[in-house]
């Protein structure tokens, strides 16, 4: 489960006679506690170094669940690299040195301005105030008429006409850039007057970090800059304006690497039914060694082993899958094990942007993520009542002996922390199971993100009740006859405003 931070982030049951699934549950038991349980102790082990994204140890458990998929029996999904969906990373860099003076002031960068795009650079040039630097041609809307910034620096204030809250700003700087760039500008540099605090932004830009994309789009792309006036010195400028500019950086140093999804599928064996698409999935990644990891550790235990978060769901994944195969679904099921969500959900971003089955047949995504458990009584639903399939849930639970723990901790807003949101917001009902728990206390808090959360802490008889729930609700969800849906008026569901 991912972390609080960089992401800026009617309760209706089903016609209850929907709910007749008409299948019946033959009491053959194809899952085995001993070996999910070592599939967990490997997956969470000190070798595999905390499955960072793009680390060795995280292609280390993509190979080992690539392995374990093609046992079962799934099948690599067609124009697939086996059963890898490559995505390729780039490590950025900030600037280390440069400055900007304006107006007599001195900025420094990593201090009161970072460079978002752009390579190295010395320009001292005419910098032109251009407002907020937006053009809508259907609009009729124009900053830049009658000003000529060929040549020159253009300096703008952040958002859109419309928007200037942070998460919207952030969003606009890609158009704005393009916008400049068209006009000839030399750089693009926005005046940081936004409500979230500057020293978040400041710390998240001028950190090494890991995003989605390629090299080029950093280094070949305009300069671009975000810098922070002193409070009580803001310039004081309209539009039009033109005063001198010196700006020296060293720019952004990118890197390509990669890192993969791990993707297979069983076809559905329902004429009517399997060109519906059931997507089940856990996130595989965790977040490394030592500094990586943020949170303390010791010379003696630096490895964040990520047992809870989230081996004990890729191994759910692995219990769905010898399910599903020694019982034919309805429904074709796609498995996929997630890269870079502690990154920001990353790699289920890019699934849901660049999808391997399409996102028009896929009618369901059970999630599976969770940072821990207090109580081995239950199972977590998070996004109970924003579905139809709660009665299937019921039944899962009931067929395991666990209660189904509702939305906990409601106020963290877990819904939109996991996987399932990169779906829930393409419109497919989406909800992630989780491990057994009531509230963030303490026990849960012991092991989230921390080097304690090991194998050898784990309840294993939970963990196998646990995992046939999860493998149940699949086979529950892959073969019910009914229409998978949002609970009418959820704010995901196509067609309702946020
Ligand atoms: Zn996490």
């Amino acid at each position: 489960m991912r972390k609080f931070g960089y992401i800026l982030l009617l309760f209706f049951f089903g016609n209850l006679a929907n709910a007749q699934t008409g299948i019946t549950f033959e009491v053959q038991d194809v899952l085995n506690k001993e070996e999910l349980s070592e599939h967990l102790r490997y997956l969470a082990s000190d070798e595999l170094q905390g499955r960072r994204t793009a680390s060795p140890g995280g292609q280390k458990a993509a190979e080992y669940i690539a392995a374990q998929f093609k046992a079962i029996g799934l099948l690599p999904a067609p124009g697939m690299d086996g059963y890898f969906q490559h995505i390729p990373f780039v490590r950025v860099k900030p600037a280390q040195s440069g400055e900007i003076e304006l107006e007599e002031t001195r900025y420094l960068v990593g201090d009161n301005f970072v460079q978002i795009r752009g390579g190295q650079a010395g320009i001292q040039a005419e910098a032109v105030f251009v407002g907020q630097g937006w053009v809508d041609e259907e609009q009729g809307y124009n900053d830049y008429e009658g000003l000529d910034v060929e040549g020159k620096v253009v300096i703008a204030l952040p958002g859109t006409p419309d928007d200037t809250q942070p998460f919207q700003a952030f969003r606009a700087t890609k158009q704005k850039r393009e916008i400049a760039r068209e006009k000839g500008a030399l750089a693009i540099v926005e005046l940081y007057r936004l409500r979230m605090p500057w020293r978040f932004v400041k710390r998240f830009l001028n950190s090494d970090r890991l995003e989605v994309g390629k090299a080029s789009e950093y280094t070949d792309d305009l300069i671009h800059i975000w810098l922070k006036e002193n409070e009580d010195a803001q310039l004081e400028l309209k539009r039009g304006d033109v005063l001198p500019i010196s700006l020296s950086t060293d720019g952004l140093k990118v890197d390509s690497t990669e890192a993969v999804n791990v993707v297979g599928f069983i076809p559905g064996a329902d004429d009517s039914l399997k060109n519906e698409i059931l997507l089940l999935t856990a996130h595989y990644d965790h977040v490394g060694v030592g500094k990586q990891g943020g949170g303390a550790y010791t010379e003696a235990d630096s490895i964040f082993n990520g047992a809870r978060d989230n081996a004990i769901g890729v191994v759910s994944l692995i219990a769905a899958a010898k399910e599903l195969m020694a019982r034919p679904p309805a429904r074709t099921v796609a498995f996929v094990a997630f890269t870079g969500e502690e990154m920001g959900l990353l790699g289920s971003k890019y699934y849901a942007d660049n999808p391997v089955f399409p996102l028009e047949q896929t009618v369901y995504n059970l999630n599976n993520d969770g940072a821990g458990y207090n109580s081995t009584a239950h199972y977590s639903m998070i996004g109970w009542g924003r579905t139809n399939a709660d009665t299937l849930f019921v039944e899962a639970a009931k067929a395991t002996g666990l209660e189904i723990s509702k939305n906990p901790a409601e106020n963290q807003n877990l819904f939109e922390r996991s996987d399932n949101i990169s779906f829930a917001q393409k419109g497919i009902p989406a909800v992630t199971f989780s491990p057994g728990f009531l509230e963030m206390d303490q026990e849960i808090m012991k092991y989230y993100h921390q080097v304690t959360d090991n194998p050898d802490t784990l309840d294993y008889d939970y963990l196998f009740k646990f995992w046939k729930a999860y493998a149940r609700a699949a086979e529950l969800l892959a073969n019910t006859p009914m229409k998978l849906w949002w609970t009418p008026g959820d704010k995901f569901e196509p067609g309702n405003d946020e």
